[in-house]
């Protein structure tokens, strides 16, 4: 924020938010922080003994952008880097884009429709985390902007190297394909597959056994092909057991398993999962960018998860903005200003577009 006027108000709001709420971060004094007001990270390379020197500061210092370390370190505000001595990284992965285009009307100042399908792609996520990778008490938190971090901070998580942390991202996305072989004969998984390919197998198997004969062709199976699985569905769904997958096309099998990729893939930022010194929005504080709650979200609570849970700043007070440009949002209100009207806002909105640089004090 480079206009001093507006970040001396939002300072001032952020500071009532802080002193009502209490910040804590697992093993915090083994983690560097670092805080920005006219960027995200001003300064970085600080460290706290404990949570009531970190409450301290957020009171005092009121920054508009605080982030932590996902690694351990023994002296995490030694500089350079060499010298905190890394003991480990928590495994993280954000989410802050749909995993893929959707028709609808973005609104490019804060879209609801992105946020609700990067939900949708979070809970797969979890999902993913907690069944194929048998993972369990890791937390989810709203980003306080566009998306979801996973925060998985089990020991022996810790230790993963950069390349094992790149397997994982990849595994998110799934493979390319899941078949090799020719149309003569065409080899995919089997009843002995793991991974994607026994999902996949799961779900063909899934598709033969239970459609009917118009459903099959409605799947994209050409006339008498489709005739030929409908009637000899065991014998099909034995050819399959063995991994033989021959009886119908390979390009039939690319378009339903492409279909299938696209429908359960999830796509990281991998660059936060990679970077073993990342720093990252600390749970439940405020993104500089919105004014909205980084907020810890049990797991069990994900799905039901509403932005409005993450409002800071509620609307029974207003203030008083001009808008630097057109203006149109629904959410924390709906809005619809020229570029230069005068409007009387709630607190949320007003301090979503002065974070936004979208309006001006009035
Ligand atoms: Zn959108």
């Amino acid at each position: 924020m480079d206009n001093p006027a507006i970040l001396a108000f939002l300072q001032e709001a952020f500071r009532l938010y802080y002193n009502r709420a209490s910040i804590d971060v697992p093993d915090l004094f083994k983690r560097e922080f670092g805080f920005g007001f006219n960027h995200k990270i001003d300064y970085r390379h600080q460290a706290f003994g404990n949570a009531n020197a970190l409450n301290a500061f957020f009171r005092e210092e009121a920054p508009l952008y605080a982030s932590v370390s996902t690694a351990h370190y023994a002296f995490p505000a030694a500089r350079p880097m060499e010298k905190k001595g890394f003991q480990g990284s928590d495994l993280v992965f954000d989410i802050d884009k749909p995993s893929s285009d959707f028709e609808h009307g973005h609104n490019p100042i804060f879209c609801t429709e992105c946020f609700e399908h990067v939900k949708k792609d979070a809970l797969r996520l979890k999902g993913i985390l907690q069944v194929e990778f048998g993972l369990e008490g890791f937390s989810a938190n709203y980003s306080g902007n566009k998306g979801f971090h996973f925060h998985l901070r089990d020991e022996n998580l810790r230790a993963l190297t950069q390349d094992s942390r790149r397997q994982l991202t990849e595994f998110l996305q799934g493979p390319e394909t899941v078949f090799s072989g020719d149309e003569k004969n065409l080899l995919g998984p089997g009843k002995k597959s793991g991974g994607w390919h026994r999902r996949f197998y799961a779900y063909a198997c899934t598709l033969i056994e239970n459609s009917s004969l118009e459903e099959l062709k409605h799947a994209g199976l050409r006339g008498k092909n489709a005739e030929m699985i409908f009637e000899k569905k065991a014998l099909v769904l034995a050819l399959m057991r063995e991994g033989k997958w021959r009886f119908a096309t390979p390009l039939f099998w690319k378009k339903l398993y492409d279909k299938f990729r696209a429908e359960n893939s999830v796509v990281v930022d991998a660059q936060v999962t990679l970077d073993l010194a990342r720093l990252i929005r600390i749970p439940n504080s405020l993104h500089g960018d919105t004014g909205f709650i980084a907020k810890t979200i049990g797991l069990e609570q994900l799905a039901s998860f509403k932005l409005e849970d993450a409002l800071a700043f509620g609307r029974e007070k207003t203030i008083k903005i001009s808008a630097q440009t057109d203006i149109e949002i629904g959410f924390p209100e709906r809005l619809s200003l020229k570029k230069g009207e005068q409007a009387t806002a709630t607190q949320a909105a007003g301090i979503m577009l002065l974070c936004k640089n979208k309006a001006l004090l009035a």
